[in-house]
């Protein structure tokens, strides 16, 4: 087990320098940010420190800037809204490049006082981990606090390298407590899960999620398929699918997992169809088997719903990723909102439920059912890597428990 910030001493963290790696990657309208649930969720480490009385250094990366900075990717608008959240004021360091007057401006916090750096993907050594970047940030501080667990499956400087860095120069790296929070949900729900144990999988591909499928059919009591994914299966069936999203190099995968699944694999028995995927257009609800050349099936249908939501109703444990249709059109994303109610309403009788996934996550807001599961993970392709059992570098370089 890795050492959380709240297994380190209050006493020892006043008056010292913690320079803390969350995830503030937000969606932004201009300056405005739409959606702060990974700031909301970040708070409780933040809050931590300056209660200890320690010196706040915040570093995040936003959007994919390339190593250059773009205007439009400035944390300046998380500075604002966090200080919000926060209710303290968060001291925003725009500079970069000049290293010692990020050192300068840091060297001037008081105990308590919050201070969030520039987006670290401004910066080309970020995302190639230069261990020069890395130990200038470890250099800021007295320990690393690690809490962005969506970046937990990279190997950049300002994850597994300042965790490097700062063990190198003494001092200890350790893991948040929203990290510590998405891998007790994540790995609880794998290690020893209470059965019955249902897995629930969609979206748009099949090939991302190889991984994901496997480890769960080998662990779930049943495994849901819907979104387009739902798609190659019924081509693996030797269905139609008319002009519906396919990845046809992975017909034979989808053949081969419908074998190892057995009838713990449970696949859609009728769909939403359209002709056009678009706002406004047609929606018509066909047998899995009815499915016409002009067709793009764009949900599971009703019957579907009732079944998988009776699988989901007595379930002790469920786990999702990946919408059922096109969630994002209202008439295409009934079937997706009933199954949030589903979890919801199963995770109201006391079952765990765990969505992991960043459109699946947003399913569930659309929904109005975020606060009624259990853990919605802040991490989108981080919970889908995790879930398969890939390294997650930025947890492996921590500092293990005593
Ligand atoms: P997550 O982010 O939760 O892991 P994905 O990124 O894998 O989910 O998939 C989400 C996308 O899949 C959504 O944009 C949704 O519109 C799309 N999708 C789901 N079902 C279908 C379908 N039947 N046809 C086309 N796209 C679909
Ligand atoms: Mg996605």
């Amino acid at each position: 087990m890795k050492k959380n910030i709240d297994q380190v001493d209050p006493a020892w963290l006043h008056g010292r320098t913690a320079v803390v790696r969350s995830d503030f990657n937000v969606p932004l309208d201009g300056d405005r940010v739409v959606d702060d649930h990974r700031l909301t969720e970040s708070l409780p480490t933040i809050e931590l420190l300056v209660d200890a009385g320690a010196k706040v250094v915040l570093l995040s990366h936003l959007g994919r800037p390339d190593g250059k900075a773009v205007p439009e990717l400035s944390l300046a608008p998380v500075a604002k809204r966090l200080s919000e959240l926060l209710k303290r004021s968060v001291r925003f360091i725009p500079e970069q490049d000049d290293t010692d007057a990020v050192a300068a401006q840091v060297a001037e916090l008081q105990p308590g006082e919050v201070a969030l750096l520039q987006n670290t993907r401004f910066l080309p050594g970020e995302t190639g981990n230069d261990p020069k970047l890395a130990a200038f940030w470890a250099s800021l501080g007295d320990i690393f606090v690690n809490d962005a667990f969506g970046v937990a499956h990279r190997a950049h400087a300002s994850t597994s390298g300042l965790a490097e860095a700062m063990i190198a120069k003494g001092g200890e790296a350790v893991a948040g407590l929203l990290m510590a929070k998405e891998l007790e949900y994540l790995e609880e729900a794998l290690r020893d899960p209470e059965r019955p144990f249902t897995g629930i999988l969609g979206g748009a591909k099949i090939s991302g999620k190889i991984g994901v499928i496997s480890a769960l059919l080998g662990r779930v009591d049943r495994l849901l398929i819907g979104g387009a994914m739902a798609n190659t299966f019924f081509r693996a069936l030797g269905l139609d699918t008319g002009s519906s999203l396919v990845e046809e190099d992975s017909i034979d995968l989808a053949a081969s997992l419908i074998e190892q699944g057995g009838d713990r694999l449970l696949l859609p028995v009728d769909c939403v169809v359209t002709h056009e995927i678009a706002e406004g257009s047609d929606a018509r609800t066909v047998s899995r088997t009815d499915v016409s050349d002009d067709d793009k099936i764009v949900d599971i249908g009703p019957e579907t719903r009732t079944l998988f939501a009776k699988e989901i109703a007595r379930s002790e444990t469920i786990l999702w990723n990946g919408p059922m249709g096109v969630f994002e059109i209202d008439s295409f994303a009934e079937g997706t909102i009933a199954i949030a109610h589903a979890v919801a309403d199963a995770c109201d009788g006391g079952a765990l439920g765990v969505i992991g996934g960043g459109d699946s996550g947003a399913a569930v807001d659309r929904a109005g059912v975020g606060d009624r599961v259990s853990h919605v993970s802040t991490g989108g392709g981080a919970s889908i890597k995790l879930l398969a059992g890939a390294e997650m570098p930025g947890l492996e370089s921590l500092t293990e428990e005593a």
